[in-house]
């Protein structure tokens, strides 16, 4: 066996004992969580974010100056998302959680997959495509499907409504930040899950659980953003590795 492989098996190892022996984990993950469900990150070469490039349509400045363009992206990106299925990664945090070792999932992704995979109050603190809201005067509407064309007006103002996603520029939805904060702050272990910790303020909530004294697992297919802090790195695709750190973790917990 190869020293490489060797260190990585060492680290898996290493992270399945941390997670077995915690308390109080939580699991924090972004775009690559998707990944392999179809979805592509911002990062990848192609997709979704080459043809319709975030500073240019997901912001809110260019959904005020012209939300007709970016309902265009807004519905390609509704596509995308509900043709995706939840990958063996979300399906394992989501065991992770019914067998009473995972406290939340708080993800930036707004595809819903932590939900359809069985996750339990997932703390979306990006927001969702699930109905519609009004920027302007904040009307939301839960249950509005999504348009085939056109821009929905608010019914209460008469504005622009877009699907409750937080675009550049824009506020996270209430709550939601508080929420998340104050579990990364009592957390013991977190798992950092396909993020590249660029997006901000929600990609400080690893250093509030670092500054609170937790272990963090780094899942990344190019891991080392938390390097410094002294994370395990697990470096692979999320659903291949959660699985068998969340298997190995359960087997040690007995
Ligand atoms: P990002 O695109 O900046 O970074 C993705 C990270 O995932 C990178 O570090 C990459 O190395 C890693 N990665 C890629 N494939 C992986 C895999 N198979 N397994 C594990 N890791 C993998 O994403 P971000 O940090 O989440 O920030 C981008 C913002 O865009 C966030 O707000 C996010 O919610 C949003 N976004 C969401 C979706 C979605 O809902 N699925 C998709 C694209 C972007």
């Amino acid at each position: 066996m190869s020293r490489r492989r060797e260190l990585c098996l060492d680290s898996l190892e290493q992270a399945a004992q941390a997670l077995a022996t915690s308390r109080a984990a939580v699991a924090f993950t972004g775009a690559g969580m998707s990944v392999e469900s179809g979805i592509p990150d911002f990062r990848s070469a192609h997709g979704l974010w080459r043809t319709y490039p975030p500073d240019e349509y997901a912001t809110m400045s260019a959904f005020s100056a012209d939300p007709a363009k970016v309902w265009v992206m807004l519905r390609a990106m509704v596509g995308v998302l509900s043709a995706a299925e939840p990958n063996p990664g979300h399906q394992a945090l989501a065991q992770l959680q019914r067998m009473g070792r995972l406290r939340r999932v708080i993800t930036q992704n707004i595809d819903g997959l932590h939900r359809r995979a069985g996750s339990v109050d997932t703390i979306e603190v990006h927001g969702s495509t699930t109905g519609l809201h009004c920027p302007s005067c904040t009307l939301r509407d839960k249950r509005a499907s999504i348009p085939t064309r056109g821009v929905p007006p608010c019914p209460r103002c008469g504005r622009a409504m877009k699907p409750p996603v937080v675009l550049f520029e824009e506020g996270l939805p209430p709550g939601a930040m508080g929420e998340a904060m104050r579990l990364a702050d009592a957390c013991d272990l977190m798992l950092v899950v396909g993020t590249s910790l660029a997006v901000y303020p929600v990609a400080s909530l690893p250093d509030l659980a670092i500054r609170a004294g937790a272990t963090i697992v780094e899942v990344n297919t190019e891991p080392g953003h938390l390097r410094r802090e002294g994370a395990i790195e697990l470096a692979g695709g999320a659903a291949q590795v959660l699985p068998l750190l969340i298997e190995r973790a359960l087997e040690l917990a007995g």
